[in-house]
């Protein structure tokens, strides 16, 4: 109660070397019952767009301290707290969670993963990136994640560099 008032991290509790190793799907499920349900992979999606993050399924639990998280195999997203967040916005938790089972628990690794796939993918443009940007500045950081600013900066810079090695691509066809 009053949580939502005061963020703090997009993971607390659940990132560092934590994310290293974790409960199996099944073991998380077990335990958050009855209230998480899982999404199976190539299934899940965001105000009618889905996602994706090959073939690791989501569990939806909405008692989830954050709004999203993640454990080696599957991605955890809390649908009360991602609701009423923009679109973009969803898409970035939903992929920084995906970062982590390539990156590992590098945060700031996890965020520059999600924008430039973003970029790639074509959800992220810059009314998104300031969309973004917004939700995360209000997040003071933890011993894991910066300051919310910092991270916005270091994920604009994800962006340019993404999207000039997108255009030029584009130029080398
Ligand atoms: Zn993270």
């Amino acid at each position: 109660m009053g949580e939502a008032e005061q963020p703090t991290s997009l993971e607390p509790n659940m990132i560092g070397p934590v994310a290293i190793t974790g409960p199996s799907l099944q073991q998380y499920v077990k335990a958050q019952q009855p209230e998480a349900t899982v999404v199976a992979a190539g299934k899940m999606s965001f105000d009618g767009h889905a996602v994706s993050c090959g073939t690791r399924p989501t569990v939806l639990n909405p008692k989830l301290d954050s709004w999203g998280g993640a454990f080696p195999g599957y991605l955890i997203i809390n649908p009360d707290r991602v609701n009423g967040l923009s679109t973009p916005v969803k898409f970035y938790i939903y992929h920084h969670e995906c970062g982590h089972q390539f990156i590992g628990a590098s945060e700031t690794g996890a965020d520059c993963f999600s924008i430039r796939r973003g970029v790639r993918w074509g959800w992220l443009d810059d009314k998104g990136m300031d969309n973004i940007c917004k939700f995360i500045s209000q997040l003071k950081g933890d011993s894991v994640h910066p300051p919310g600013p910092k991270r916005c900066e270091l994920m604009r810079q994800c962006y340019a560099e993404a999207l000039g090695s997108k255009r030029q691509a584009s130029n080398q066809r």
